[in-house]
């Protein structure tokens, strides 16, 4: 564990996202003498981590939440003294709509990303054709795949539950989550428990029954009619930004130095010299060196393949090979009384197939009651990933419109929106796609024969924020048991 004599150790973290933050929080509680220095190229820490609160709304400009099953994210929360600020999702809503043919109708109940756990519901929905819906029956018998290489989510859901299931029910609820291509994104990177259930159980379905039967006799099935999909997530009362502000509190004062990018890092007299510059200080000023012991690289992938090129080609050419996509989300506030849809979800996902100008829109104010003024309403909608790539970058006079016409015929809404915003998110969102883990245990070997150095981020072992606070607080252990 920790080592209170550490001889000040001076260690760089390159990269202030969650990632970096993470990290850096940990090489503190590991050794609170640590020396510790955080760059990050932005004027703000967090990364996509953001919260606004403009004109009595609070506006979440990247992340929305974090998932409650992996224990990391609450485990920081915990340690950072933040536990009496979660709150849950809204228990009377815990739906999803999905649009077909250019109207919402609810996701089946029970359908959990790309498992149906109750039949009835997929039975009844009018989602599917009947056709389909046999389709998706079948997967009950069919025999399990015998080889074990990687393969698309695409091709597994294909597989399993047929064309439509996949096409209007899973394609649409894991695009949201990853802005990813589906045809490349890898099943064993991101959703391996549905591949390793196919494997133990020879079904999807048959393994989910088993498991609900298991929690129903150990009395944990949560009973409700609305399922337990939802309440997976939590978010903090001031917004997401607050953990951002608590895990800097907990550093050195001045460890942090946001607006100064880091442009060269280079081995230097058994360390690592840091080359950085002060973004917005004026004419390029040129850049200033520091030097550390050892550094923790948590900026995102590509710029890491950059800096690290000179050290090691091939590693950097694995890193590049991970590519981003990106995203923007158009947040708008509406009186109530302007939307005749009851609104009675936490939000809508949007199958590529109905060739809608928006990905997924989160109902944020129905979802985290807080969000909005009494009568308000707060949504945010999804627009760019990989299906349009071109709408991130759109000219916001151009990409409103269009996107307010698709919620208004969604939604069924009358008038101008009261409050918007926009935050983009260029190349932000890392593909999994294929191969994936194979191509990040070569990255990690390689890294690993670099001297006092870890690499961290959202791109490697999971993109939720649990994941990249893991993955964060491994690379600081790493570095502090080296010493
Ligand atoms: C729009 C959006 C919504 C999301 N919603 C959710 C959600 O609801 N729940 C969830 O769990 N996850 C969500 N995610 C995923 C999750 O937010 C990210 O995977 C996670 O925040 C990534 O953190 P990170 O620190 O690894 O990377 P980043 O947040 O990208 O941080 C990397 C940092 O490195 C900095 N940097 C880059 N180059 C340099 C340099 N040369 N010198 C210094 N600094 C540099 C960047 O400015 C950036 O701040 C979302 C992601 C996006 C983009």
């Amino acid at each position: 564990m920790g080592s209170p004599q550490s001889n000040a150790r001076r260690v760089a973290v390159v990269g202030g996202g969650i990632s970096g933050l993470a990290a850096a929080h940990r090489l503190i509680e590991l050794d609170p003498a640590c020396q510790l220095t955080l760059y990050e190229r932005r004027s703000r820490l967090g990364g996509a981590l953001w919260t606004k609160h403009e004109e009595g709304y609070q506006v979440e400009q990247g992340v929305d939440n974090f998932i409650t099953t992996l224990p990391w994210g609450l485990d920081l929360c915990r340690r950072l003294g933040l536990e009496d600020q979660l709150v849950q999702t809204n228990p009377k809503l815990r739906q999803t709509y999905v649009v077909r043919a250019g109207r919402l109708h609810k996701l089946p109940d029970g359908f959990l990303m790309m498992a149906p756990t109750r039949m009835w519901p997929l039975v009844v929905t009018p989602i599917l054709s009947p056709l389909g819906k046999l389709r998706c029956g079948l997967e009950y018998f069919l025999p399990p795949r015998k080889h074990d290489a990687d393969e698309s989510v695409a091709s597994f859901v294909r597989r399993r539950l047929g064309r439509e299931a996949y096409e209007r029910l899973v394609e649409p609820l894991v695009s949201a989550v990853y802005a990813a291509d589906l045809e490349k994104l890898s099943i064993e990177a991101t959703l391996s428990r549905f591949r390793q259930m196919e494997r133990d159980h020879g079904s999807i379905v048959r393994a989910m029954r088993k498991q609900m039967k298991k929690r129903r006799g150990e009395g944990q099935s949560g009973g409700g009619e609305s399922g337990p999909r939802f309440s997976m997530f939590v978010t903090l009362r001031e917004g997401l930004s607050s953990l951002v502000d608590a895990i800097t509190d907990r550093l050195p004062e001045g460890a942090a130095r946001p607006a100064t990018v880091v442009e060269r890092i280079e081995r230097h007299d058994g360390g690592w010299r840091v080359w950085a510059t002060q973004s917005g200080a004026g004419d390029s000023p040129p850049p200033e060196s520091e030097d550390f012991d050892a550094l923790i690289m948590a900026a995102p992938s590509h710029i890491a393949a950059d800096l690290l090129r000179t050290h090691d080609a091939e590693l950097a050419d694995d890193l590049a090979t991970i590519t981003h996509s990106g995203t923007a989300i158009l947040s708008f506030a509406f009186d109530r009384e302007q939307i005749s849809h009851p609104l009675d979800g936490m939000g809508i996902v949007v199958p590529g197939i109905e060739k809608s100008p928006i990905l997924a829109c989160s109902l944020s104010s129905q979802k985290y009651v807080h969000r909005a003024p009494e009568g308000k309403v707060l949504l945010r909608v999804f627009v760019g990933g990989m299906r349009y790539p071109e709408m991130a970058e759109m000219a916001e006079d151009e990409l409103r419109p269009r996107v307010l016409d698709e919620l208004a015929q969604l939604l069924g809404i009358d008038g101008p929106p009261i409050y918007s915003g926009l935050a983009r998110w260029p190349r932000t969102m890392p593909q999994y796609h294929v191969g994936h883990k194979d191509l990040v245990e070569r990255i990690e070997t390689r890294a690993a024969a670099l001297p006092d150095f870890a690499l961290c981020g959202n791109a490697y072992h999971g993109v939720g924020i649990p994941d990249c606070v893991h993955t964060a607080e491994q690379a600081a252990e790493r570095i502090i048991n080296k010493q």
